[in-house]
């Protein structure tokens, strides 16, 4: 096992080395490591919501038991899938563990060999995987490039027999927003599906990205929201017509052989549902405010803050951490140019965040 350590030890010099570091304190703004108190600009809990913990919610216990399809469904995951497809405008929607589960689960159901799939660059790690895992042919585009994604599509879609497009609505590392009015019109004109992933929208810019564009999804459109970030608990949804969910029931690997989102996390989930619109509104004050403060121009809760390479990134994180303020290096591979990515919470102040804004201008 010796080519183990040769490849950490390569990862180290090349400043590409990635350790965990615990917290000793719930999900909050402020967090402990090491006994150290420090502001958090790093997570995606955008509005507060992680550390919610509603007493009713226990009468579900821990666990959920089984897979849905076994005797792992209960009805608090059905109201809860109702509630959501109803904030994306969508007929129905289903349940997975986890929003890389849906993305790899849903990609690689709808797609196989002898389809294509048309994929942002910038796409989330686990919206590459789920094209890898379907056996389609793989076309990424340049990022937001619908152009050149209107060029491929005219020149190969014919050639296969379904296709898709994937794209992140709000990308998670430059937090800019795809163009999901354009994408739309190619999905009709191409005869294609549309699948967004929400992630970083869901509670951010409004219930879903596609309210920014005043579209209404249609039956050729899936959106994918998961409920770790805004949303403040686990798990993901899939929404989109109830034929989809229909299919995806009886044929999606990555809901079907797995333990269920257990009960209680779906009944927290509904509690912190109810306290969105209000903490919505702050967040994008906040977001509003940062943004006029620093001149990054984001579109939503995430700011990228780059930086000349990755030592320069690390140097800068460790410089926040002493100062109290956490705020981690991202470099490659999860992005090509190293940065810190700042996130904005609605429980953030005006003061915390014109301090971090002096820090990472060497104040
Ligand atoms: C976080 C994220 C996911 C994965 O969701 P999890 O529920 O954390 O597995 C998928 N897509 C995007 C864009 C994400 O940021």
């Amino acid at each position: 096992m010796k080519w183990i350590k040769e490849e950490l030890n390569r990862l180290k010099e090349g400043n590409l080395y990635r350790s965990l570091r615990a917290l000793t304190s719930p999900q909050n703004k402020e967090i402990t490591i090491n006994g150290k108190k420090l502001i958090n600009f790093s997570s995606n809990d955008y509005l507060g919501l992680a550390k919610e913990f509603h007493q009713e919610c226990g009468k579900w216990g821990s666990g959920s038991g089984a897979s849905r399809l076994v005797c792992g469904n209960f009805e608090i995951h059905e109201k809860l899938e109702n509630k959501l497809a109803k904030l994306k405008k969508t007929e129905s929607a289903l349940l997975f563990p986890s929003g890389y589960m849906a993305n790899v689960g849903v990609i690689s159901t709808l797609a196989g060999e002898g389809d294509v799939i048309f994929s942002d660059e910038l796409n989330h790690a686990s919206i590459i995987d789920g094209c890898r895992l379907s056996k389609a042919k793989i076309i990424v585009y340049p990022h937001k490039d619908v152009d050149t994604l209107e060029h491929l599509l005219s020149r190969e879609r014919k050639n296969y027999r379904r296709s898709l497009i994937v794209t992140d609505s709000v990308f998670s590392m430059d937090g800019d927003i795809a163009p999901l009015d354009k994408l739309f019109k190619l999905k009709n004109e191409y005869d294609s599906i549309l699948i967004i992933d929400d992630a970083h929208a869901t509670g951010v810019v409004g219930w879903s990205s596609f309210e920014l564009f005043s579209l209404i999804p249609d039956e050729t459109t899936i959106i994918i929201g998961t409920c770790g970030k805004a949303l403040g608990t686990l798990g993901a949804f899939v929404c989109g017509s109830s034929l989809l969910r229909e299919y995806l029931i009886n044929k999606c690997r990555t809901f079907i052989y797995t333990t269920a989102l257990p009960p209680f996390i779906a009944c927290q989930t509904l509690k912190n549902l109810e306290k969105v619109p209000e903490r919505m509104k702050k967040l994008q004050s906040n977001i509003e405010f940062f943004k006029n403060l620093t001149g990054i121009n984001s579109q939503s809760a995430i700011f990228p803050f780059l930086v000349e390479d990755e030592k320069s990134a690390l140097t800068l994180s460790r410089h926040l951490y002493e100062n109290g303020f956490f705020v981690p290096a991202i470099r490659p591979p999860t992005v090509k140019k190293s940065r810190l990515r700042i996130s904005i919470t609605s429980e953030h102040t005006k003061e915390e965040m014109e301090q971090l804004y002096k820090l990472l201008n060497g104040d």
